[in-house]
């Protein structure tokens, strides 16, 4: 170029860039043809910097003549001094690199679609957690809230069962029973749903000892057996001569292996066979193996069984394909399997040809566990919330019954109340009488009741009296004491708290209200105790 910004010469590479014959350009100047890329200068200006050396590269576009494709160029300069022949110039190279900027241009709109999605995807990865947290948070409470009504249920049914046989028509006690096993049944769903969630949220307590795996998976077999004898379905079990000591937890272990038995049994064809075996794999781990000859599962549904709730397709076509089993449950078994192998420092996992038309493929689970549980995670007890400590306490309660009965002192006058009390009562607590004050304490000094119920009201000594000796005495302090109480006027409420009593129970009472009480005070000084 000129130094006044006119073409010199021109190559034959840049007039076919230009798209003009090289004589049609030579003299003239470029401006028309070229502008700066994203930038805000002129022709003019670019050149003169150019010119005067303090710019010597930029990326440009020349718009061809009489042509619509823009070319990008990536454009360097530098001046040639002139001599007698020539004047000074400046000499401008164009490198086309429109195909490389359009490459460039695509993979930055796709880093920038990338980095979207990611934020995207981080934001959702939160949002799928706070309600994880929520589904397993309103898991436990739910399944809680379901413990008391249900320990009322079991409780009052089985006192029926247990007493009223020949007082009550067949067909009542016949629906009482079924209400007695689907108590039962929801009382299993609510632990495994608690279970559930106290894997998904971490909760899950060990409490580890030295166990034979062959014996704990026989005591499991044995406890199926009125299944499997009915199905005519039978177990081989094959386990390694020797040592199959496991430091673990037995309860836990029991609840693997009845899941994964009564899975078998509820996936197999009656007269069939499930194989158990136990040996070890190598010098540090255990091997089982629990192979059926069952309906087998299809191979891109082996990873999903292991997640909660999830069942492959339904009962009734395990019913009705290949009649006389069924199969169906909860979706829960396996997950619960899952988290207990793996709380344990173990893996889980299932081979399967897959399901078949008419024929019976079977699975085959595999566990291998460390001859020592590897803790997989912290048995922090900050992480144990009181609803966790208050479901364990409902355990209790539930075992509570069929422990040895807890005696239940009454100090009433009032025969009727009493009688009353006594029959709800009697199936599931020892009880004794008192109808004086004076009677009551030397009965409570003698047996040391777990319970003390009175009124206020006695002949003698009255209520308020008996209570504030009780609690000051060493053998009769912790006794929980509520008072039988004719209404809820409030002085009467807080002079049964002001002498230390625990509670009072409004009367008239039902039989119901009457029992919860009872449990609930009796919890109570139990957790008082554990928590010591
Ligand atoms: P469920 O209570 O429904 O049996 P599980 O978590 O124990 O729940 O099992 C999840 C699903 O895995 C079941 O619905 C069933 O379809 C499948 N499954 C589990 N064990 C077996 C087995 N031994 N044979 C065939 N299918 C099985």
């Amino acid at each position: 170029m000129r130094t006044d910004g006119t073409v010199y010469y021109l190559n034959a590479c840049a007039s076919q860039m230009f798209n003009i014959p090289a004589s049609q350009l030579e003299g003239k100047p470029i401006c028309s043809y070229v502008s700066e890329v994203n930038g805000e200068r002129s022709w003019e200006e670019i050149f003169t910097l150019m010119l005067k050396q303090e710019l010597c590269k930029t990326n440009v576009i020349i718009h061809p003549h009489e042509n619509n494709e823009d070319i990008i160029c990536e454009l360097s300069s530098f001046f040639v001094p002139g001599n007698k022949d020539y004047p000074d110039s400046l000499a401008l190279i164009f490198r086309n690199i429109t195909q490389q900027t359009r490459i460039d241009e695509q993979i930055e709109k796709k880093n920038l679609e990338m980095a979207k999605m990611n934020s995207e995807l981080i934001r959702s990865n939160a949002e799928l957690k706070r309600v994880s947290e929520m589904k397993s948070n309103f898991l436990s409470i739910a399944s809680h809230e379901l413990k008391t009504p249900l320990t009322s249920i079991k409780g009052y049914s089985d006192i029926i069962i247990d007493n009223m046989k020949e007082k009550i028509d067949s067909g009542v006690y016949r629906m009482i029973e079924s209400i007695n096993r689907a108590a039962d049944r929801l009382h299993r769903v609510v632990n495994n749903i608690l279970d559930v969630t106290r894997i998904e949220q971490k909760r899950l307590r060990l409490k580890p000892e030295m166990i034979d795996l062959g014996v704990v998976a026989k005591d499991c077999i044995d406890e199926l057996s009125q299944f499997s004898l009915k199905r005519g379905i039978t177990f081989n079990c094959t386990f390694d001569k020797g040592d199959l000591q496991f430091y673990g937890d037995k309860m836990k272990m029991q609840q693997v292996f009845t899941n994964l038995f009564s899975n078998a049994l509820k996936y197999s064809p009656d007269g069939s066979v499930v194989e158990v075996s136990i040996g070890k794999q190598n010098q540090k781990r255990f091997h089982i193996i629990v192979r059926d000859h069952g309906i087998g599962i299809d191979k891109s549904e082996q990873k999903n069984i292991f997640d909660a709730f999830y069942e492959v397709g339904s009962a009734t076509r395990h019913s009705t394909d290949f009649s006389k089993f069924m199969g169906g449950g909860t979706g829960l078994g396996l997950s619960i399997v899952k988290g207990i192998v793996e709380r344990h420092g173990g893996k889980i996992w299932v081979e399967s040809e897959g399901v078949k038309e008419n024929s019976f493929p079977g699975s085959e689970f595999h566990i291998t566990l460390p001859f020592k549980a590897e803790i997989s995670w912290d048995d922090d007890e900050t992480k144990f919330s009181s609803i966790e400590k208050e479901d364990e306490l409902n355990e209790q309660e539930i075992s509570l019954q069929t422990e040895v009965k807890p005696t239940i002192l009454f100090i009433d006058s009032d025969r009727e109340a009493v009688e009353i009390a006594r029959m709800v009562l009697e199936n599931a607590f020892e009880t004794i009488v008192a109808e004086s004050g004076e009677v009551g304490l030397s009965l409570a000094f003698q047996h040391h009741p777990s319970l003390i119920l009175m009124d206020s009201y006695l002949p003698g000594i009255d209520g308020y009296r008996v209570c504030r000796i009780l609690r000051s005495q060493d053998e009769t302090r912790d006794i929980p004491v509520a008072f039988f109480s004719a209404g809820t006027q409030n002085d009467e409420i807080q002079k049964c708290f002001a002498c230390g009593a625990d509670d009072f129970i409004v009367k008239p009472f039902s039989g119901r209200e009457l029992v919860d009480k009872i449990w609930r005070l009796l919890m109570k000084k139990k957790e008082e105790e554990t928590f010591k």
